[in-house]
């Protein structure tokens, strides 16, 4: 179906959201109602692309598709996600500019999904050739399971939630052929390796291999008792997901490894690693005179060999802390308490845990890596979790909204600065729009001077020592009498509230602190320095000198850091859209949650893109193009034209009457205003 004809076809809403009667949120959430409801998940706004999540397979992704849409101009065919693709593709190709797709949306709203169909579509469509493409290819669609088993988790809104952001490189030699690519990780949400919350499972892997492990495995790494036997896991009591075949996803994620060419030792390292993980996670503690004592002795065995340290260096190093008196050089062991026991335990299995997963991203990379993918053109896709709302936010959702508000900057400028540099470039006349620039927020939060809320924290990170009791509420205090009175903060007690541009966010304080020290006690280091096993020792390189006077690296300024690389990574790339939107709640196919749609359609600032694209020229058609669809509406340009195609354009516009304020002629298109401007010469056309 033709896009025109669908236009007509009222019952499937319209395949361009630019075209639609009236722009207001009522009219967008109608329409993608109307096209989810005939299966058609795809609806443009201009270039962007809005995608909703079918919860069900359709049958439009098969390789009829792909060479349906392969080098198709965009708008000959209904839209879909393998249009925007081809599109980026051939630019990439022609133009030889690098592109990016950034993929947004809430959890389950469908990014991991799209982002995937958009790397297979690349793999189907670029360049063959040597065995270095045939295996970049691999690593392409193998490091989804890879990185999918290790860093995605059942969630109560997602049974296959990205806990992590994953921004995915493709680089191209001059044919098109994928020579190279670098994946960078991001936040990956690390505590749920010690308490994924009720109904909501760890990371998928950790089931995967209590249930899926070979016998011989099982009995190596001490899992025979099954998931159930252990803490880190028991705690949410849920074991399965729905339509997750945990021993399946076991098989590709070994297969994956195996691609990404990591070796069998290597492999086996991580497992143990895994199991580790576990076993420490069943290490507990009594308390006798505030001090901590193993609950059961030998729950220290298997922790300590499958991590290469001794038992008693893991129970000294889980029950005090060593502690240097600076002067005289006195040092003492103090004995911690059963909490802080239990802390610093999971604060080692986190440790171990994001340390090994950076590993496997680094190992993706190292087999996906040839000397001059630097130099090529590059296709990114990011997908990374949006913006977080929870009854109970954290330092994590902080951090997350940060990156989105980054994010969103991009979209705004980007957005408002190709079209007003297209109308520039054409000579075109046209009124800039206003719009909410959310600067201020990300002002508010990263900057230096006056200080942001990340440099506030920072300097509460640096001057408490420990994490002495109070420090998240010293931490809101001094930001409630420093930047307090910015109109996008509030605080009160431990909480404070950032008016974010998605929404305004409750953030409760505790934790803050901790989270963003970051800092791995130095016992833990040096006990994990101990170990036996060279690949965990490689793990944890850091220098544990006590003099060492710098200021640690705080986890708020990796993160401000890494979205800093990340933007201006984006910023090089001709940017794509991929909007997605979660229709609702209950994961299921056809049922729609009209007032959860209309919410993300605000947020997503959908009315907003349609409005610039509409103050500006809903239509543009280079001259040729046009002349070959609308010849036929004149006598003297059909059957042919033999002038400019610019004055060609002119007399058909003449002939069409449509009023001078509804078109302009730039240098090589012709822009529209009104969508019923394009209709009427659809009209014209038809009645021909
Ligand atoms: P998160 O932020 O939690 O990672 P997400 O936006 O990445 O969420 P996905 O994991 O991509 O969400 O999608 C959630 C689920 O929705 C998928 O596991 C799948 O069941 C279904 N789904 C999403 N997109 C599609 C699609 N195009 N076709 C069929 N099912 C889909
Ligand atoms: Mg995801």
């Amino acid at each position: 179906m033709s896009f025109w004809q669908s236009k007509a076809n009222q019952s499937t809403g319209v395949e361009d959201m630019v075209l639609l009667s009236k722009v207001a949120e009522d009219q967008i959430v109608e329409n993608l109602k109307k096209r989810y409801l005939a299966d058609a998940i795809y609806t443009y706004i201009g270039p962007t692309l809005v995608a909703v999540n079918p919860y069900k397979k359709l049958p439009y992704f098969t390789s009829k598709e792909i060479s349906l849409y392969r080098g198709a101009a965009a708008h000959e065919n209904p839209p879909h996600i393998y249009a925007l693709t081809d599109t980026m593709f051939q630019h990439l190709v022609s133009d030889e500019e690098s592109q990016c797709v950034i993929i947004s949306g809430e959890s389950g709203a469908g990014k991991t999904e799209s982002a995937k169909l958009v790397m297979n579509y690349i793999a189907a469509v670029s360049g063959r050739g040597t065995e270095v493409v045939e295996q970049v290819k691999r690593i392409i669609l193998e490091s989804n399971p890879l990185l999918e088993s290790f860093g995605n988790a059942k969630t109560l809104r997602n049974n296959n939630s990205s806990r992590f952001g994953k921004y995915f490189e493709i680089a191209f030699a001059r044919g098109g052929q994928p020579v190279g690519g670098t994946i960078s990780n991001f936040l990956l949400e690390k505590t749920r390796v010690v308490g994924p919350g009720q109904g909501e499972r760890n990371f998928h892997v950790f089931y995967q291999l209590t249930k899926a492990a070979s016998a011989q495995e099982k009995r190596d790494l001490g899992l025979t008792s099954g998931p159930q036997y252990f803490n880190y896991l028991n705690c949410s009591k849920a074991y399965d997901a729905d339509g997750i075949d945990d021993a399946e996803e076991y098989q590709a994620m070994r297969n994956a490894m195996t691609v990404c060419k990591i070796s069998d030792e290597d492999q086996n390292n991580i497992l143990s690693i895994l199991a580790g993980v576990l076993h420490l996670g069943n290490v507990d503690f009594d308390e006798e005179n505030n001090q901590a004592q193993l609950a059961d002795q030998r729950s220290l065995a298997y922790p300590a060999v499958l991590l290469g340290i001794q038992e008693s260096d893991i129970q000294l190093k889980l029950t005090s802390r060593y502690i240097e008196t600076g002067r005289r050089g006195e040092s003492y062991n103090v004995p911690l308490n059963a909490q802080q026991a239990r802390s610093t335990r999971d604060a080692l299995a986190k440790a171990l845990y994001s340390r090994m997963f950076d590993w496997i991203v680094g190992a993706v990379n190292n087999a996906m890596l040839y000397p001059g993918a630097a130099k090529a053109v590059v296709l990114g896709v990011l997908d990374i979790y949006g913006f977080e709302i929870f009854q109970k936010n954290g330092y994590q959702q902080f951090s997350i909204n940060y990156v989105n508000e980054r994010l969103q900057q991009i979209f705004i400028e980007l957005t408002l600065k190709n079209e007003q540099e297209e109308y520039a470039a054409e000579g075109i006349k046209w009124e800039p729009i206003p719009y909410f620039n959310n600067r201020v927020v990300v002002d508010l939060i990263e900057a230096k001077r006056p200080p942001g809320i990340f440099s506030v924290l920072d300097d509460v990170c640096a001057t408490m020592h420990a994490v002495t009791d109070g420090a998240d509420g010293k931490f809101v205090e001094k930001m409630g009498s420093t930047i307090g009175s910015h109109k996008h903060l509030n605080t009160a007690g431990s909480h404070f509230t950032v008016h974010h541009y998605a929404g305004s966010v409750d953030y409760d304080s505790d934790g803050f602190v901790e989270s963003n020290k970051d800092t791995l006690y130095r016992d833990l280091i040096i006990l994990m320095q101990g170990t036996s096993n060279g690949f965990i020792r490689d793990l944890f390189p850091e220098s544990v000198d006590s003099d060492d006077k710098k200021r640690p690296t705080t986890a708020g300024m990796k993160i401000r850091d890494q979205s800093q690389k990340l933007v201006t990574t984006l910023m090089k790339c001709v940017p794509s859209y991929i909007r997605c939107i979660k229709p609702n709640e209950n994961k299921q196919p056809r049922d729609w949650d009209n007032s959860r749609v209309d919410h993300q359609v605000r947020y997503l600032n959908l009315k907003e893109n349609i409005k610039v694209r509409r103050a500006g020229f809903c239509y543009r058609a280079p001259f040729e193009k046009f002349l070959r669809r609308y010849a036929i509406l004149t006598k003297e340009t059909y059957p042919s034209w033999h002038g400019e195609p610019k004055a060609g354009v002119k007399v058909i516009m003449d002939a069409a009457n449509l009023g001078q304020d509804q078109w302009q002629l730039g240098k090589t298109k012709v822009f529209v205003k009104a969508p019923e401007s394009l209709f009427l010469l659809e009209e014209l056309r038809e009645r021909k």
